[in-house]
C-alpha cells in the first residue's frame, strides 16, 4: 500500500522564486547547494530551503496551498525584500503578478506542478497519485492569499475569483480590514464588508494571523467556509504571551465551524521562547503530534487537524523539529501518532483527508 497522501496548507511559493529565484523543480539539498555557492541572499534572510518538488515526491506532498504574500513596508527589514507594498494598489500588484506566477509555473511545468482552482483540476491530481503506473506526479497548487491587502475592494473579489484564487486570510501584521499578528483589534468596517462579499462568492476564510478579537468576530460572522491554514494551539506553550498562536477557545470555535487547523512544524511555534540558533534536539516531530493530539483530543475526533507547515516562509533547516531534513520527513508523522493509538483512517485524515474533503466540499465543480 501506498504511503497516505500529504496536503501542506501553507507554502510561501511563489514569495520564495520571486525575491530570492528559488526554484523548487530542485530539491531542497539542490537549492541548498547553489544557494551557499552563490551570491544569493536567501540563506541568511530565509534560512536554508526544506521544499522542493523531488521532496514533495518522496513525501507524497500531492497538494499546496501555495501563497500570495507581500509585506507592508512598516515591516520590511531589508532591501532583499523585494514584495513589498506601501498601499494597497502596490498590495494588488504583487499579489496579481504571484498569482500570475503559479499560472505560468503550472503552464510550463505541468509533470511537476499544476493549478487547482475546481474540484475537478482536485481530482486530476489526485487521480494521478492515485494511479499506481505513473511514478512520478504533478503537485496540486491552491492559491491563498495571506494578508488582504491585495484586495482594494469587495468588489473586486469576483475578479479575484475569476482568476482562480479560493482562499483568503485578511490578515498577516494587521491590515484595513482587521487586527494581525503584533497588531491587535477588531474587525472594521472594510474587514465586515470584505468578510460578506467573501461568503458571497464561496470563499474560504483563513483566521490564520488574525488577531484573537476579529478571528472571534470572524467565527461569529462569517457565512462562508473557514480554516486556519498555518497556526498552533497556544496552550501547548506555556508563558506564550502573543496574538498569532490560537487560545482555546478559538480552536474550539474553529471546531464548532467544521474549520480544520493546520499544525505548524516551525520550533518558534513549538516551544515558547525558542530562537533560531537555539537548540532544538527536544523539538522533534513528536512535539508536532502533541499539537494535532492537543486539537484531536478537544474536538473528539481526527477530522479538524492537518499540516500547514509554512517551511521556507521567513525560516529553514536550522528551524525544523530535529527530526526533519525535508518536507518528505512530515511522512514519520504517521507513525509516532499510530503509536499514540491512531487508526490508519485517522492518520490518512491528519496528513492528507482532511484538507482534501475541505476542497471537495468548497472547490467549485
Ligand atoms: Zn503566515
Amino acid at each position: 500500500m501506498c504511503p497516505d497522501l500529504i496536503v501542506d496548507a501553507h507554502e510561501d511559493i511563489a514569495y520564495n522564486m520571486l525575491t530570492f529565484g528559488r526554484d523548487y523543480t530542485r530539491s531542497a539539498a539542490e537549492t541548498r547547494q547553489v544557494e551557499a555557492a552563490s551570491a544569493s541572499q536567501a540563506i541568511e534572510h530565509n534560512g536554508e530551503s526544506v521544499l522542493g518538488w523531488p521532496d514533495y515526491q518522496r513525501g507524497r506532498v500531492a497538494v499546496i496551498f501555495s501563497t500570495l504574500f507581500a509585506t507592508p513596508l512598516r515591516r520590511v527589514t531589508g532591501a532583499w525584500d523585494t514584495q513589498s507594498y506601501a498601499d494597497d494598489k502596490q498590495a494588488q500588484r504583487l499579489y496579481r503578478t504571484q498569482l500570475d506566477t503559479y499560472r505560468k509555473l503550472t503552464d510550463q511545468t505541468p509533470d511537476h506542478f499544476q493549478f487547482i482552482a475546481t474540484r475537478t483540476d482536485l481530482e486530476t491530481v489526485l487521480a494521478d497519485w492515485n494511479d499506481p503506473a505513473r511514478a512520478t506526479h504533478p503537485v496540486g497548487l491552491v492559491p491563498l492569499m495571506e494578508g488582504a491587502e491585495g484586495v482594494r475592494s469587495p468588489a473586486e473579489l469576483e475578479e479575484w475569483w475569476q482568476s482562480g484564487l479560493r482562499m483568503i486570510g485578511p490578515a498577516w501584521a494587521g491590515t484595513r480590514f482587521c487586527g494581525g499578528t503584533h497588531e491587535p483589534g477588531p474587525l472594521t468596517e472594510d474587514g465586515r464588508a470584505l468578510l460578506e462579499a467573501m461568503a458571497d462568492l464561496g470563499f474560504t476564510l483563513d483566521l490564520s494571523h488574525m488577531d484573537e478579537l476579529s478571528a472571534r468576530q470572524s467565527l461569529d460572522m462569517y457565512e462562508g467556509p473557514i480554516i486556519a491554514s498555518h497556526a498552533n494551539a497556544a496552550a501547548l506553550l506555556p508563558g506564550y504571551d502573543g496574538n498569532r498562536l490560537l487560545p482555546d477557545d478559538v480552536i474550539k470555535g474553529l471546531i464548532a465551524r467544521d474549520a480544520i487547523i493546520g499544525v505548524v512544524p516551525f520550533c518558534r511555534f513549538l516551544k515558547n521562547g525558542w530562537n533560531v540558533g537555539d537548540r532544538r534536539d527536544d523539538i522533534t516531530l513528536a512535539t508536532v503530534a502533541a499539537h494535532v493530539d492537543y486539537i484531536c483530543q478537544m474536538a473528539g475526533d481526527a477530522r479538524h487537524a492537518g499540516l500547514g507547515s509554512d517551511f521556507d516562509g521567513g525560516f529553514g533547516l536550522s528551524a525544523i523539529p530535529a527530526s526533519m531534513d525535508t518536507i518528505a520527513d512530515l511522512q514519520n508523522l504517521g507513525p509516532i501518532l499510530k503509536a499514540k493509538g491512531y487508526h490508519n483512517e485517522d492518520v490518512s485524515a491528519i496528513l492528507g483527508e482532511n484538507w482534501l474533503r475541505h476542497l471537495r466540499t468548497y472547490l467549485p465543480a
